[in-house]
């Protein structure tokens, strides 16, 4: 089962459950909210196998304190643990690429472009599932397309619709660094990155829109947006936005056509 506890520049943070053993990717989401989800039994903290990091931006790390890190693996390249301070110490360093078990989850970090000292995603395979996460890429990467189309659930960033972003309220220099190619991932490159990627894949993924910009894109827009950009490559599926505030939970289900709710279907994952 894989729980959205929040997305987007007021914090991040996925936590997978996979039977005894639970992998978070980022620890961004408000201390209070963080709090309140630790002391929830049914998201499986007690069982924390690792904590698996992107980068050290402040919206992907700035709980990662209040984690009970020991007995748990730290996980991230070898320039993100470095820049957090934790390279040599707790910090399990992977080079993208390169992949790492820990309990269930076979984890692989993938390269992606933006400003920060070595940032990633990574494509967790577990229990016969694949689950692919990048957010914070200021341009698609080149060698994903396979990795994505054998993925069941893919968080992908959809931060802003550019004709929002133009006529916004954000100073010049900033929608300039949104833009580049160390910056954010528009909704038409999420939609084109997703097409190109799953034209001609048998698995119907399903797909969360992530780090959605407040001010720059909605919800609908992005939806729109993506829905359309995979409809021109034949491809009918539903994305769904993720939430603020988290919300969003994938149980196994495949992923559903445009405009037909889902069915829930449980896999005892
Ligand atoms: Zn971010
Ligand atoms: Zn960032």
């Amino acid at each position: 089962m894989v729980h959205n506890l929040g997305s987007g520049s007021s914090g991040n943070a996925l936590l997978i459950c996979a039977g005894d053993a639970t992998l978070l990717i980022d620890c961004g989401i408000p201390r209070t909210r963080l709090k309140r989800v630790m002391a929830d039994a049914s998201f499986g903290f007690d069982r924390l196998a690792a904590v698996a990091i992107s980068h050290e931006h402040g919206d992907h790390v700035s709980a990662l304190d209040m984690l009970p890190l020991a007995g748990s693996a730290l996980v991230g390249t070898p320039g993100t643990l470095a820049a957090l301070g934790h390279l040599g110490r707790a910090g399990e360093a992977i080079n993208p690429g390169a992949e790492t078990r820990i309990g269930p989850f076979l984890l692989r970090p993938l390269a992606v472009s933006h400003d920060a000292s070595e940032p990633c995603g990574y494509s967790i395979g577990v229990h016969g599932r694949r689950i692919t996460v990048m957010t914070d890429l200021g341009r698609p990467p080149e060698d994903v397309a396979e990795v994505l189309a054998n993925s069941h659930l893919i968080v992908l960033e959809a931060n802003y619709d550019q004709h929002m972003l133009a006529a916004g309220p954000y100073p010049h220099h900033l929608k300039q660094r949104i833009v580049s190619g160390n910056g954010h991932l528009s909704n038409v490159q999420c939609g084109d990155l997703l097409a190109a990627a799953l034209a001609g894949t048998a698995i119907r993924p399903v797909i969360w829109l992530a780090h959605l910009s407040k001010t720059n894109t909605r919800p609908d827009v992005a939806e729109r947006v993506v829905e359309q950009r995979l409809a021109r490559a034949g491809i009918d599926l539903a994305a769904a936005a993720m939430m603020r505030t988290g919300g969003n939970v994938w149980r196994g289900e495949p992923g559903s056509a445009r405009h037909v709710r889902p069915v829930q279907l449980s896999l005892g994952f």
